[in-house]
Order: structure tokens, then sequence, then C-alpha cells
């Protein structure tokens, strides 16, 4: 009962800002609304780069702009969705829920129907107190200042990209289907990687992998393509520059908008956290993936692509991970003197949690998303960086290349290892915790609970 009067208010609320935006809504069964926004969120003052600890000085010079775009997705019942994506190397729990209080505020969206997807370029600015071990607790005080500054202009930017692509809501038929592109390499199982050619030429490359590259279409009525949305599970690492760049899936975008122009091309990260691509640390060869992903996505829009049907259902929870090794605070003083600046950084921000009259949890709230899409997409939104073994056994146990599954979605908190990876051990095993500031190291069993609460979202959309 409360859920159809959740659902009732929402639909109400969807039509008021209708009105309120002065669009007036078709009242057809047969199809969907659909809009698009963007706003550049290129740095426009110097400002620190994200994802590698070497580079030491703010960047001031941009090889291509970086981007948040939107599509919002509202269903023949009024039921609204809306993808964000930021051409950023992620984004922390507090910033996300800054946004979402925005939108709220803004919209009427409640958590569910935002899902915020974020690139993982390399090649972008430090986004808040995201890796705050590493980049934040780091900076200088003025470019402390600037970092905030960034953070509250991110804030406005998405906001402004939602009420556009809300105020171009029209008709639209929204269409789906998969491709294949073959850059990604399995990083931790091809070292060195000065023989990834040699390899891939022989077919000798090892370690799992997720070549799909899932599309979504939107046309109007007339159909003329007015946005694409796209995935991809490889780290943004082509390259390591000090200039302001998109990497892969920025040059993906723009081949993809120059092909079809007036169309609102968007990329969403999949569970590429243990994949590069490799080769790497060339402008040509970040042109060249971006390129080979583009025409990917072309080969699929050209080929006759399955209607959705205008029912999108959308769910939002956070499930709680389990983290052991949590430090006390003789522990903490220890490490804070630690010649590790990364690990000294860590345990200057929990120190500083515990002063404040908080505690260290030693519990994590992960959030898992999963929206339905017609009858046919389950498209599931992961925080953090998320190995591919994830996305390889939810679509194996749930419905094959229908299944979607984006890493690095609403909250890139850490890497969220397997229960593989994580005995194994390594970088994306544990070792990188550390720079997100993130107190321990996650549970074994946290794979069993991302893929049980997977599930009990998963058969919650299915519920007619
Ligand atoms: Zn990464």
């Amino acid at each position: 009962m409360l859920r159809f009067k959740m659902m009732l208010t929402r639909t109400a609320m969807g039509w008021l800002i209708l009105i309120l935006t002065g669009f007036s809504p078709s009242s057809g069964q047969d199809h969907w609304l659909a809009g698009t926004g963007r706003s550049a969120i290129t740095p426009t003052e110097p400002l620190m780069m994200a994802g590698y600890a070497s580079r030491t000085t703010p960047a001031t010079k941009k090889n291509i702009d970086l981007w948040a775009k939107v599509l919002v997705l509202e269903d023949h019942t009024g039921n609204r969705g809306v993808l964000i994506s930021l051409d950023l190397v992620g984004i922390g729990r507090l910033l996300s829920q800054r946004v979402c209080q925005r939108l709220n505020e803004s919209f009427g969206l409640e958590r569910d129907q935002i899902a915020i997807f974020t690139s993982h370029t390399h090649s972008g600015p430090v986004v808040g107190r995201n890796l705050a071990p590493m980049h934040f607790m780091l900076a200088e005080e003025s470019q402390q200042k600037q970092i905030e500054s960034y953070a509250d202009r991110l804030v406005d930017e998405i906001q402004s990209a939602v009420g556009m692509a809300i105020k171009t809501s029209e008709p639209s038929r929204v269409q789906w289907g998969n491709g294949k592109a073959t850059f990604a390499v399995n990083r931790r199982e091809n070292k060195p990687y000065d023989a990834i050619k040699k390899k891939r030429a022989t077919g000798t490359l090892a370690g799992p992998i997720d070549h799909d590259v899932p599309v979504l279409s939107v046309r109007d009525l007339s159909g003329k393509l007015r946005a694409i949305v796209f995935g991809y599970a490889c780290h943004a690492t082509t390259l390591a520059s000090s200039q302001w760049d998109g990497d892969y899936p920025g040059y993906a975008q723009i081949e993809l908008e120059k092909a079809h122009p007036e169309c609102t091309a968007m990329f969403w990260a999949g569970c590429g956290a243990d994949q590069n691509p490799l080769p790497r640390r060339t402008l040509e060869l970040a042109k060249e993936y971006g390129a080979e992903l583009a025409r990917a996505v072309n080969d699929v829009l050209a080929a006759p692509m399955p209607i959705l049907q205008p029912k999108l259902v959308s769910t939002y929870d956070e499930t709680k991970l389990q983290l052991q090794g949590i430090p006390d605070s003789e522990q903490l003083s220890q490490s804070a003197k630690s010649t590790n600046r990364y690990e000294s950084s860590r345990a200057k921000i929990l120190q500083k949690q515990l002063q404040d009259g908080g505690s260290i949890p030693d519990t994590y709230p992960y959030p898992i998303a999963v929206w339905k899409l017609g009858k046919e997409i389950n498209f599931v939104h992961l925080g953090g960086e998320v190995v591919v073994d994830y996305a390889l056994r939810l679509k194996d146990e749930l419905n094959g290349t229908r299944t979607w599954v984006a890493g690095y979605a609403n909250d890139v908190m850490a890497y969220i290892p397997s229960r593989r990876v994580l005995a194994e051990g390594g970088y994306e095993g544990g070792g990188s915790n550390v720079y997100y500031g993130l107190p321990g190291l996650w549970h074994p069993d946290s794979e069993a609970k991302i893929i049980n609460a997977v599930h009990d979202l998963d058969e919650q959309v299915r519920r007619p």
C-alpha cells in the first residue's frame, strides 16, 4: 500500500514538474518521454588531477572537454529515471548525496530515480574527498579550496544538465543491443605489459575479461537519434596526461557525436577494475581505443535493435559490507607517523573522525541499484571499482547480455574485489584501500552479500 502511494505521489510530482517546465506530455502508452542535457565540467582554474599520485602540480590545459551529460527517461505511467554520466575518476558518498539532495529539491527526484556513472578517466580533476589520502590531504591549502569549489560547481552543473534534459523531453523510442570491443586486457594476469602485443597476436592473453558493449539508443518519433548510452569494462588509463582529457571514453563519445549530429553520447564504466587498455600511454592509442569502441556502438546501431517497451522500474539499496582489521587509536597514532605518506594521510583522516566525536565504523553502506528497462534489460549499478568477476557472474546467473552491470556508480569508495581476487591480494585485492581512506579490508563474504542483494533487487523489479 505504501509502495502504491509512493508511486502515485511520484507520478503526480512528475506531471507537476512537466507542467511547470512548460512541457505538455503525450498521453500515449506506446512510447517513452526522453530528453538530454549537458554541461562542460572541465576545470576553469588550475586544479590537481586525480587517479595517479605522481602528478603533483595543478593542470591548466585541456586536450578535450570533460562533460556531465544527462538522459532523462520517463515511462508511460510517469515513472522517471535520470542517468548522469561524468567524465571523472569517481565520486564519493558525500558528494553523491549532495547531488541527489539537490536533484530532489529541484526536480522531486528520489534516490532510486538517479543513477550517477563515472568514466574513471585518470586525466580529470580531483573530485571532492574522493581518494582523499592521495589527493585532498596532500594538496596545498589553496588547492584544497579549489577542490572544494570545483565540487560545489559540479553540483550546479549536474543540476543544470538535468533541468535541460527534463525541458527537452519528447516522445521517443528506446532500443537496445550489444556489441564487442577487444582492447581491454586483464591487467593482473598478463604482466609484464611489454609482451601484450605478442600475446594478443598469438591469442594467449590470460585471465577473465568482459568485452561486451551494451548500447541503449533513443530516437525521436521521426527516427532521429537523440541519445546513445553505452558501456565498457576497462580502466580509462590509456593516458597519464598532465592535461584534461576524457581518455578513450571521451574520444568514443566525440566520435559518436560527430557521426550523429545533435545526439548526446554517454558512457558508463563496467566492471573493469582489473582491466587495462593495453598497450597504452599515447594520445594516439586513447583515440584509437575510443574509435574502436565507437565502431562497436555504430555496428549495433546499424543492425536491427529490439524496441524497449516504455516501462521503467527503479530500485536503490545500500548493503552493509563488513570491514576487517579496523585500527584502534593506538594503531592510528603509529600509522599517522608512518613514512608512507598515504598511510599517514589515511590515519590522520580517521583520527580527525574520532576527535570530532565520530567513530570508525566496521561496515560500509555499499550502494546497489537495479533498473528494469522495458521487459528485457536489467541494468545493475554497483558502487566502487568492481572487478570483472562480478559482471561475468551476474550475467551468468541472471539474463546474459540482457543484464548490464555498471561499476563506478553512485559512490566510488574503493576497489571491490571478488572473493577470488581478495584471496589473491595485490592492488585490487586490498592494497589500494589506503588511497581511498577505507579503514580496513573487505570481509571475504562481501561478494556473496553483493550478489545476494542484486538478486533481491532483481526480483523486485521483475514483479508485475
Ligand atoms: Zn582504478
